[in-house]
């Protein structure tokens, strides 16, 4: 499509990196739609927030889309919440919460059973209240999940977590620091935990279940402060298309609209054809559009080889296609490495191809991290991708004159 040719999609597959054992799940899967994309542009490798250092979701994709996570990361609870479409405002403090089983002062499941997400959001009725002159707000998001924002005067994120992150004694909320702030957001997280604890001991949706779901427990403490737009600072308009709510919550926290795709659901069973068709036809009102897909990044932290090199493979044949033929300029990448020998996060670049008319091309081939090593592109760091997205498309401005 002709009106393409100066826009771009940039797909970020969470956690594409990984480690050869003996051959990465890249290097097993069938991609024939990528190695082209990379036999025809450029390739290389990404360090997605500096080398060797281990990014966070958040933190990288802050940094993949121009913002230093060092200055505009201010936790992952508000992007979170405003992933849920939550409504934050400068000062609101927010949480990931967990629905938890919880015996004698003690968490004895985290996921209270792998809850659903029906019974969760029947639990969650009336679980937003006001406390002193805060107003919070809960909700729920997909199975055990969610966010809780506090809004009000005088609040800090800087307060200990409530989720212990292990079967075990349930933490109480203390203040990080001697301030009236912290003391303050404490107070009120405690006596939140408090009298949803009761309520949730009492619902009736919890009579039957072996492992009620009686318990938010709250990490990832945060604050909310509006940031300068990615229009205004780029000066290109952008858009996102994903389906979990971090990605959707981190193109809101930095002004981008967020599509919303049917059957986009941030795991395995996510529809690519619809996320791919989507991200094409927003390009009609966008200069750039951000799509996201997770399931690899899943894969990698449940150790499943397989299911990566499955769902690499998927994403060649159900997407690729799709956003190729939309004339525009095509960057892939990912935001971190997630081996699956290691089932976390780390340090190791990630492969990226950048494709489109008239750029140049390279020798490499093949979509991977070994043959993207030899790529044209060399090593670049995440915050080059939006100067070399603003290059592709013809808006960057010149420096100097
Ligand atoms: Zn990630």
């Amino acid at each position: 499509m002709a009106g393409n040719s100066k826009k771009a999609i940039l797909l970020i597959i969470d956690g594409l990196g990984d480690l050869p054992t003996p051959k990465t799940p890249l290097q097993m899967a069938k991609k024939p739609n990528l190695d082209r994309l990379a036999k025809n542009g450029m390739t290389g490798l990404l360090a997605p927030v500096k080398r060797y250092v281990v990014p966070g979701s958040d933190t990288s994709h802050l940094q993949l889309l121009g913002y230093e996570p060092s200055i505009f990361y201010h936790g992952r609870g508000p992007l979170e919440a405003l992933g849920l479409g939550m409504d934050m405002r400068n000062g609101d403090v927010a949480f990931r919460t967990n629905f938890a089983t919880v015996k004698n002062g003690r968490v004895i499941d985290r996921r209270a059973g792998r809850i659903d997400t029906k019974t969760a959001g029947a639990l969650s009725r009336n679980l937003s209240m006001k406390i002193e002159d805060v107003q919070v707000e809960f909700k729920n998001s997909v199975e055990h999940r969610g966010a809780l924002v506090l809004h009000g005067p005088g609040l800090s994120h800087n307060v200990c977590e409530t989720d212990p992150h292990e079967l075990g004694p349930v933490h109480e909320c203390h203040p990080l620091d001697a301030s009236r702030e912290a003391a303050k957001t404490a107070r009120i997280v405690n006596r939140f935990t408090e009298i949803t604890g009761g309520m949730l001991s009492a619902a009736p949706e919890n009579r039957k279940r072996e492992k009620p779901a009686n318990m938010l427990l709250l990490r990832g403490a945060g604050y909310y402060e509006k940031v300068p737009s990615f229009t205004e600072r780029f000066g290109i308009e952008a858009a996102c298309v994903a389906g979990g709510a971090l990605y959707k919550g981190i193109a809101r926290y930095l002004g981008m609209d967020v599509v919303i795709v049917p059957g986009a659901t941030g795991d395995r069973n996510t529809n690519l054809r619809a996320k791919a068709q989507a991200s094409v036809k927003a390009l009609q009102d966008y200069d750039v559009v951000f799509m996201h897909v997770k399931a690899c990044d899943s894969a990698g932290h449940d150790g499943d080889v397989e299911g990566k090199k499955r769902m690499l493979e998927r994403i060649d044949a159900e997407a690729v296609p799709i956003l190729e033929k939309s004339g525009a300029y095509i960057i892939i990448t990912g935001d971190h490495s997630t081996p699956c020998c290691r089932k976390a996060h780390s340090g190791h670049e990630v492969p990226i191809l950048v494709c489109g008319k008239g750029e140049r091309t390279d020798g490499v081939t093949k979509f991977d991290e070994i043959s993207c090593a030899e790529g044209g592109l060399g090593h670049i760091r995440g915050k080059d991708i939006v100067y070399l997205i603003l290059n592709l498309i013809e808006k960057a401005e010149k420096y100097g004159s």
